[in-house]
């Protein structure tokens, strides 16, 4: 079974009098492991795309299935639940917590998650050691670097194992050497893991690397290519 299944998606939003769609009949596969780029201009959907896989909204119509469960209609509470337990976020401006080190960032999904003291400082030296950031345990955001701080916020997303990684232009104010590396350690530490990779991007160098690329268009899925493996792997 797929990770998450998408089926009949439809989304509006209401601006005074107008109505403005915003998805108009989305059907998604997103298999374990895999990693997914979203496309398609400005204003095709891509936003609401995401918030809808990330329990962020709900869809006016449709299904939305996580590892199974019918997740399309849930409530906050039930909704919060879920995020903290199967999913992980990958946002553009890191999104770290300005007063917290690098290691109590990446320890907080985990005792939000209620997992115990021992299992978390063991998790969160492992995870940070994956990203290459061992030594910078103890430092705070402002004293990383761009990349470093994304190499902690891909820690921190993946470091409770989720089913699904959302990611919002994770590498847009990123360098390339930066935007390559943390780009490789999405990749590698979501097929270690078994985890599938949804990334909305206007990056090329990010989407040649991905299995998938969904093209949106005015609400619509318009294509879908595969990436042949060389490119994946490069
Ligand atoms: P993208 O992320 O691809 O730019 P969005 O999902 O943000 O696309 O937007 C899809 C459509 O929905 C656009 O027409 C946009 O203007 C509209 N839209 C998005 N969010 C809102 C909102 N909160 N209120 C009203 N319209 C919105
Ligand atoms: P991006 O394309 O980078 O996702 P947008 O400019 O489309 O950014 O959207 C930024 C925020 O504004 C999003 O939260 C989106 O939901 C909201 N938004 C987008 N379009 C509209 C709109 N027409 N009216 C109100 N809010 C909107």
């Amino acid at each position: 079974a797929p990770v998450m299944a998408l089926r009949g998606l439809h989304k509006t939003y209401r601006l005074g009098r107008h109505v403005v769609p915003a998805l108009r009949g989305v059907d998604l596969d997103v298999r374990a492991g895999e990693m997914l780029a979203l496309v398609g201009p400005s204003g095709s959907g891509k936003s609401t795309l995401l918030n809808l896989c990330g329990l962020m909204d709900r869809p006016d119509t449709g299904h939305i299935a996580l590892r199974g469960q019918p997740v399309h209609d849930l409530d906050e509470t039930r909704a919060t639940l879920l995020r903290r337990d199967a999913l992980g976020f990958i946002f553009q401006g890191f999104n770290l917590v300005p007063v917290m080190t690098a290691a109590e960032n990446v320890d907080y999904p985990l005792f939000l998650a209620g997992v115990g003291a021992d299992q978390r400082r063991r998790r969160v030296a492992e995870a940070l050691a994956q990203v290459g950031l061992a030594e910078h345990a103890g430092h705070r955001p402002d004293a990383l670097s761009g990349g470093q701080r994304q190499r902690v916020a891909v820690a921190r997303a993946l470091v409770k194992r989720p089913a699904l990684v959302i990611a919002d232009e994770p590498t847009a104010s990123l360098d390339s050497h930066s935007a390559d590396t943390v780009l490789t350690l999405m990749r590698s530490l979501c097929r270690a893991q078994g985890a599938a990779c949804l990334i909305a991007t206007h990056d090329d160098r990010l989407t040649r690397r991905c299995d998938r690329v969904i093209r949106l268009r005015d609400g619509r899925i318009e294509a879908e290519t595969t990436t042949p493996q060389a490119e994946r792997s490069a």
